[in-house]
């Protein structure tokens, strides 16, 4: 099920050749492609979306996070509706599929985005900005109202890291705002099993599964909304206060400015090659 439309929906991911990049197929669109990169940013709100020629693909951040985190380049996402499924809120049940399907290496080498010069974006107190240097590294500070507080994370990406610290970490809520964004004809499809309902005291749904979650998924949704610059990056992102309007605006800035950063088949680290998904089919179950 979709967050904010709340519509059913399948999706099936499909290997594709090198060179593809992530595209979503809306099935129920006579296999319409949706290319995810940054010219077919459409609305940026709560969530991300895609659109091209009218079709639109809502909610894209968690599934492009775990295809950055993962390392998968090339796949073909299937939908049969207009938003990516939500699951549980994280990208953890699209990391758990991919894995299982395992990943495939291919033999063109994968083009990595590498930061040339810093680029900084601000509007009023939230800032973004990326920076040269060796791997990726993400650090995000976020300020909410209480009992989330300031909290601050910092990563240096790895596969490994992105699964184990990252890739849990759910969408969060204040539950004094749900009214209002309903009336937005936002979130028709949140639940307390897809996102963490926070009071002014605490919150409505279990236990977090980290004490600092909130940053962690908004690290997550900020390694989503970079993969529309098509592939991986080489730099150093800072964040405060961001979101996915911030994110995205990140991106237009770096793709309108070719002088910011340079294409490159050489990560400097020793990473893997390209790799590709071998086959995996995952259903959302509607709700
Ligand atoms: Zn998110």
């Amino acid at each position: 099920m979709g967050l904010h439309s709340g519509a059913p929906v399948r999706l099936r991911i499909v290997p594709a050749a090198a060179g593809t990049g992530i595209v979503f197929r809306r099935v129920d669109l006579d296999n319409f492609d949706v290319e995810a990169v940054g010219r077919n940013v459409a609305r940026v709100s709560y969530a991300t979306s895609l659109q091209k020629q009218g079709v639109l693909i809502s909610t894209t951040e968690h599934l492009l996070s775990a295809c950055i985190g993962m390392g998968l380049d090339n796949a073909i996402m299937e939908l049969d509706n207009l938003e990516v499924p939500i699951l549980d809120g994280s990208a953890r049940p699209f990391i758990d599929l991919i894995l299982q399907a395992g990943l495939k290496q291919q033999r063109k080498k994968r083009t990595y985005l590498r930061i040339l010069r810093e680029v900084e974006v601000r509007e009023g107190n939230k800032f973004i900005a990326a920076y040269p240097a060796e791997g990726y590294s993400v650090s995000y500070k976020i300020q909410f109202a209480q009992p989330i507080g300031a909290q601050s994370f910092e990563i240096d990406l790895s596969r490994d890291l992105y699964d184990k610290e990252l890739a849990s970490a759910r969408t969060f809520g204040f539950l004094r705002e749900e009214q209002v964004m309903r009336n937005m004809g936002l979130i028709r499809g949140a639940t307390e099993e897809n996102v963490i309902v926070v009071t002014d005291t605490g919150i409505k749904n279990g236990t977090l599964r980290f004490p600092d979650e909130f940053v962690r998924h908004k690290v997550l949704d900020l390694i989503g909304d970079l993969a529309l610059l098509g592939g991986q990056i080489i730099g150093k992102i800072v964040a405060d206060r961001a979101g996915h309007a911030m994110h995205t605006a990140l991106v237009s800035r770096l793709l309108k400015d070719r002088t910011l950063w340079e294409e490159t088949t050489d990560a400097g680290l020793g990473h893997a090659e390209a790799e590709e998904l071998e086959s995996v089919q995952l259903s959302a179950k509607p709700v």
